[in-house]
């Protein structure tokens, strides 16, 4: 069982996540309870060290926001034995979690089940602290912002669990944003690949990491709210374990898109490595990418994708780079979305995109750039545009409730 922020905010919400425990270990379950910290914790710890110095060493950092789950993982094992029910909090240098090096954003290596089974043999229910676990050094690491989702499918994967249930703050995975369509609808089932897709699309519900972990080991995770413990909740799952295939499950969206073209590149060898070296090299993750054939076979232009956030660093590395590509110039644009639909059924279901281009067309949308994968189409469109283009493809596809 994993708990979010919003779902350990007081003591009250601590006391009503130890019920819900409580419940799931007087059915004869053992469990393992992952949690987060109390909603807002981790963003005051890291502005905390970023007015100290914004230069900060990454390790300290860890040390400071690593704090968070330390407080509920100890707060909520109180609760439980104040309930009853016998519990001990863990952290992740206890269990251990061994991560690398990466600090702020380092990756599960290994997580040793042995204390953990021999915890649950002698009927104790294991709180561990979510988002951290051990680097090499002895340090403690964190896992990223979100992290505590990752935290929880791996463990549930050392331990081979039979499922990982994660409460928030939704009763589940919905087709799309509902805070844009009203009409959007809860999921039953989603596949761990159509999980994966809504995820790195830029749908919220859960840490896209986690879902790789997921889809890796085979382990059941189920979406559900703290709130409405009874709900089903979405169930992610292998796509064997779903009978009807849509050509649409899911319309995921991202405001966090930036574009950049360059024009009138030479059209020979070797320019595109000349472009996404360097920003390899600076560290600038490209998504989508398009270049046309040129005209005369001499010039082209190429436009590509970046987080917002990478926007400047890519435009510095690209200006470096300059001699090397031989460009014209190059122009940019913060203010573009993406919007992509995501279904396992595209595999074998024809005319899917065309539904897309049609419906964007009718509502007199401009499409910039497509890309595709087996089980999704996303295209880039001006950002001002994306509630229009979300609700009317929602409807397009049937999807409205
Ligand atoms: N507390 C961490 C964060 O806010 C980890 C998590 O909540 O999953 O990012
Ligand atoms: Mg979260």
């Amino acid at each position: 069982m994993k708990f979010g922020g919003t779902s350990l905010a007081d003591l009250d919400r601590i006391r009503h996540v130890a019920g819900l425990v409580k419940r799931e270990s007087s059915r004869g379950h053992e469990v393992a309870v992952v949690v987060s910290a109390m909603a807002g914790e981790t963003n005051k710890l890291i502005a905390w060290t970023r007015d100290l110095s914004p230069l900060h060493d990454a390790g300290e950092q860890d040390a400071v926001v690593a704090t968070g789950e330390q407080v509920t993982a100890g707060l909520l094992a109180i609760a439980l034995s104040a309930n009853g029910v016998s519990a001990r909090s863990w952290q992740g240098w206890q269990v251990p979690v061994q991560t690398n090096a990466t600090h702020g954003a380092a990756r599960i290596e290994s997580i040793d089940p042995a204390l953990l089974n021999t915890r649950f043999a002698a009927g104790e229910v294991a709180v561990i602290t979510g988002f951290q676990g051990v680097a090499p050094g002895n340090r403690i690491s964190t896992l990223g912002r979100g992290g505590s989702d990752t935290s929880a499918v791996a463990i549930a994967a050392a331990v081979q669990a039979d499922r990982c249930d994660i409460y928030t703050d939704v009763d589940g995975v919905y087709t799309t944003d509902p805070r844009i369509v009203a009409k959007a609808r809860r999921l039953e089932r989603i596949a761990f690949e159509e999980m994966l897709e809504m995820a790195s699309l830029g749908a919220k519900v859960l840490q896209t990491r986690s879902v790789e972990i997921a889809m890796l080991h085979g382990v059941p995770v189920r979406v559900l709210s703290t709130f409405e413990p009874d709900g089903s909740g979405t169930l992610v799952c292998d796509e064997e374990d779903i009978v009807e295939k849509k050509s649409v499950t899911g319309i995921a969206y991202s405001r966090d898109e930036a574009k950049i073209t360059l024009h009138r590149i030479p059209d020979k060898p070797g320019v595109a490595a000349a472009i996404f070296g360097p920003l390899a090299d600076a560290g600038v993750n490209v998504d989508m990418i398009v270049q046309n054939v040129s005209e005369d076979g001499k010039k082209t232009d190429l436009t590509f994708t970046v987080s917002r956030t990478q926007l400047h660093r890519a435009l510095e590395a690209i200006e470096k780079a300059a001699p090397a590509i031989g460009y014209r110039d190059v122009t940019h644009d913060a203010s573009v979305a993406k919007i992509s639909i995501v279904g396992i059924g595209m595999r074998t279901h024809p005319g899917v995109a065309q539904i897309m281009f049609g419906t964007l067309a009718d509502k007199g949308i401009n499409i910039e750039v497509i890309s595709t994968s087996e089980i999704k189409v996303s295209v880039l469109i001006a950002e001002e545009y994306v509630e229009l283009a979300v609700r009317a493809l929602h409807a397009a596809y049937e999807m409205d409730a």
